[in-house]
C-alpha cells in the first residue's frame, strides 16, 4: 500500500516536470531570431567630420549603446554554427539570442567594433569582399573607409571572417549577380573561397537570384544572408536566403529594441 503510494507521487512529479519542460520549450525556444547587419564604424568626432550624413556610417556611441541594451536586456549571441544547427533543427535558441554582422570587410569592424563586442561578451561575425582586402595595412586613416587586412583578421577574438563575395559589389548597369552566368558566379565564388571561409555568404546589397543559390550550395556554402529585409530569420526560410536587418546611422535605439523584442 505504502510503496503504490509512493509510485503514483513519483509518476505525478514526472508528469508535472514533463508539463513544465513543454511550456518551457514553448514560451524560451524560439522559431525566429533576429539577425543585425552593419558596415562601417568610426568615432563619433569623425561621424560628424566626415560621415554626418552618410547612413553607411554608424558612430560608436551608438554601437555602443546598442550592445549595452542587448547586454542589459539579457541577450547573447548565437554563432553562426548554431543558427544552421537551429535552421536544420538540430539546436534550439531562446528568445535572448541575436546575431551580429558586419558587411564589406572594413577595418573599423575589428579597430572599434570588436573592442565593444569583447567587452559584452559578445561575438560577431565581419563578410568580407574578397576583391577589396587591403594588400598592406596602411596607418588609420578616419576619412577613408579602409579595409581589413588578412593579416588584421588573424586571432581575432569574438570575430570570424566569411564571404561577401569576390567581386560582386557593383550595382553599376544592375546588380552585378544577375549580369554573370553560372560559370562565371562559380569562379567568382572559388576567388572568395580562396580568401576567406564561403561556409557562411553574405550577398551584397543582400541581392540573390537562383544561380548564386546555385553555385553557393555546389560550392559547400551552409547558409547565405541577404539584407534589408527588417525582419527576423524563421526557422521556415530558405537557407540561402536568410534576412537580416539593416542597423544603420539613422536607426534609433527604441527602433534597434523593437527589432530584437519583437
Ligand atoms: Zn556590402
Amino acid at each position: 500500500m505504502f510503496r503504490k503510494h509512493w509510485i503514483t507521487i513519483c509518476v505525478v512529479i514526472i508528469c508535472v516536470l514533463y508539463g513544465i519542460q513543454i511550456v518551457w520549450d514553448q514560451t524560451h525556444h524560439v522559431s525566429e531570431i533576429p539577425i543585425l547587419g552593419y558596415h562601417h564604424i568610426v568615432e563619433d568626432c569623425d561621424k560628424e567630420l566626415y560621415y554626418k550624413h552618410n547612413m553607411w556610417v554608424n558612430s560608436l556611441s551608438s554601437f555602443e549603446e546598442q550592445m549595452k541594451l542587448l547586454h542589459d536586456k539579457g541577450y547573447h549571441s548565437v554563432s553562426l554554427d548554431d543558427v544552421y544547427e537551429w535552421r536544420m533543427g538540430r539546436k534550439k535558441l531562446d528568445d535572448k539570442s541575436v546575431v551580429i554582422t558586419f558587411d564589406d570587410g572594413f577595418y573599423s569592424a575589428i579597430k572599434y567594433a570588436q573592442p565593444v563586442l569583447e567587452k559584452y561578451g559578445f561575438d560577431g561575425y565581419s563578410f568580407v569582399i574578397g576583391s577589396l582586402i587591403a594588400p598592406h595595412r596602411k596607418s588609420y586613416q578616419p576619412d577613408i573607409r579602409q579595409h581589413a587586412t588578412l593579416a588584421d583578421m588573424k586571432d581575432v577574438s569574438h570575430m570570424e571572417f566569411y564571404s561577401h563575395s569576390y567581386d560582386l559589389h557593383h550595382k553599376k548597369g544592375g546588380f552585378k549577380v544577375n549580369l554573370l552566368n553560372e560559370k562565371q558566379l562559380q569562379e567568382d565564388t572559388k576567388k572568395a573561397a580562396a580568401c576567406t571561409s564561403i561556409e557562411y555568404y553574405a550577398y551584397p546589397y543582400g541581392k540573390y537570384n537562383t544561380t548564386i543559390q546555385k553555385v553557393l550550395k555546389k560550392e559547400g556554402t551552409k547558409l547565405a544572408f541577404g539584407f534589408n529585409e527588417n525582419r527576423k530569420a524563421r526557422i521556415t526560410d530558405d537557407p540561402y536566403a536568410l534576412p537580416r536587418f539593416n542597423v544603420d546611422a539613422y536607426t534609433k535605439l527604441d527602433v534597434f529594441y523593437q527589432m530584437v523584442s519583437q
